[in-house]
């Protein structure tokens, strides 16, 4: 009876395994088409100099406008682009789209000291000559490159330090900025840390999202802070959403903030709007 109950539970178990594989592999093969179709968007979250209200630049996050399923997001595809390695030419592709707008935008407004951060994947790691790769976007599309912020998470600098501190290294000599993504998750050795040649910290979004109820939340985000100044390195702090949120990162002295309270991210043309109306500017 139990191997009777147990081959039953096999053929369950083997019908949502060949469900997934399927599903895995219509998605894989779906995002290969969509490469070719430019089915790929990039939207513009705005990062906010916390002092003066300005948008001192934007984050470039993916969409994928995928066939009669609508607009997908990034955490239901980047898993599988980066099993699949397809994540190479998605990110390259969206490092030269997100180029190619900032320099629209600094033709357009050139009043403004604009910076484009953009998300590497760590499967990007792997390829041998990326930062030839990185200059040729930056040569082509014509971008000051110390106007261009590579993120990566801290958890990617982690887990191959040496490799990471080689490339990141490389990736700094064209004169790029590097900053580190969703800190605070990670477990990053001090030791380390001072090593990389990183520009921004960026603070995750759990301890802004908590910092109300949690005093515990606040002091990693004062232990971080302090921690960014002695490593001179400035700050952004991830998803405020309230104003509550705003005014207690404008009391702890934090640089800027990116969240929801000042705009989710948004398509190329909102952006655009955003920088015509800087409608966040303290007077
Ligand atoms: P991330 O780099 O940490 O980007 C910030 C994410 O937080 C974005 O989600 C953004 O929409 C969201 N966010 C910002 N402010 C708020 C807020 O106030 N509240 C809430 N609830 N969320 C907020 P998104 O666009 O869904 O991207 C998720 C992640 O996907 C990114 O996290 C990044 O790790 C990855 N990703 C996005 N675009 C790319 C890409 O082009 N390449 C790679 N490799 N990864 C990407
Ligand atoms: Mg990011
Ligand atoms: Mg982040
Ligand atoms: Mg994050």
């Amino acid at each position: 009876r139990a191997k009777r109950l147990g081959g039953a539970r096999w053929d369950l178990f083997d019908q949502a395994m060949h469900a997934s594989a399927f599903q895995r592999m219509s998605l894989e093969s779906d995002m290969r088409r969509s490469l070719l179709e430019n089915r790929f968007v990039v939207h513009y979250q705005p990062v906010v100099d916390l002092r003066t209200g300005r948008i001192s630049g934007f984050e470039a996050l993916v969409r994928w406008n995928r066939h009669d399923k609508g607009l997908v997001y990034p955490n239901d595809f980047i898993p599988i682009a980066e099993d699949t390695g397809l994540i190479i030419p998605l990110d390259l592709w969206v490092m030269r789209e997100a180029c190619r707008t900032l320099r629209g935008w600094q033709e357009e407004f050139p009043s403004e000291p604009l910076t484009i951060s953009i998300n590497l994947s760590t499967r990007l790691f792997s390829l041998a000559n990326l930062a030839e790769q990185v200059s040729e976007i930056l040569e082509s599309t014509e971008v000051d490159p110390a106007c261009v912020r590579l993120e990566i998470t801290e958890t990617m600098a982690m887990s191959d330090a040496d490799r990471a501190l080689q490339l990141l290294t490389e990736l700094k000599a064209l004169g790029v900025q590097l900053s580190i993504d969703d800190f605070g998750t990670g477990y990053s050795s001090l030791n380390y840390l001072h090593r990389i040649p990183a520009n921004v910290l960026k603070i995750d979004r759990s301890f802004v999202s908590q910092m109300h109820e949690s005093e515990e939340c606040m002091q990693i985000i004062r232990t971080i802070m302090l921690l960014a100044r002695n490593l001179g390195m400035r700050v952004i702090a991830e998803g405020p959403e309230t104003e509550a949120h705003v005014e207690k990162l404008v009391g702890l002295e934090c640089d800027y903030g990116q969240g929801y309270f000042f705009s989710k991210p948004v398509s190329q043309e909102q952006a655009r709007h955003l920088l015509e109306t800087a409608p966040f500017e303290r007077s």
